[in-house]
């Protein structure tokens, strides 16, 4: 599989999101070109500001490894991590990560912060972002737009 297949994939995961009403974020996790774990935003389903779609791959992952590290992993994600979700990305070991558009608000990975690259810490992670970018770029807007729309509507 390519790197824009794995996206697709997480793109996938995403569209599990929105059919929900949540944010579109999706992820999947790759070892030796294969998906280990799968994840989607589902904050507002669980009530619970936790519930990002890195964290329940990763936490996925993790159950089938059986190791909290994830050394020879690859985790494909729509949109560039949160502070929690790259605070996890370094912690579970995580060598790469790939992201598809940037998070002007909260992006933790070169946006906002830069926690994959501390150097003080013990653990740096290589980034490509792009892959898919547009196309996660545009399902945000599209979501963003419409939320707007129906919040519009429900003021009339
Ligand atoms: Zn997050």
């Amino acid at each position: 599989m390519t790197e824009e297949q794995f996206m697709r994939a997480a793109i996938r995961e995403a569209e599990k999101a929105r059919a929900i009403g949540e944010v579109p974020i999706g992820c999947v996790i790759e070892r030796d070109g294969k998906i280990v774990a799968r994840g989607y935003n589902r904050r507002m389903t669980d009530h619970c500001a936790l519930a990002h779609a890195e964290l329940s791959a990763i936490r996925k992952a993790c159950r089938k490894a059986g190791d909290w590290r994830l050394e020879d992993c690859t985790l494909y994600v729509t949109l560039e991590p949160c502070p929690m979700c790259a605070g996890a990305i370094v912690q579970a070991r995580i060598p790469k990560v790939v992201f598809g558009c940037r998070n002007p608000k909260a992006g933790s990975a070169g946006s906002v912060l830069d926690l994959l690259h501390v150097e003080g810490l013990n653990h740096q992670v290589s980034v490509e972002e792009g892959i898919l970018g547009e196309e996660c770029a545009e399902m945000m807007r599209v979501f963003f737009r419409e939320l707007r729309k129906r919040k519009r509507e429900a003021q009339d």
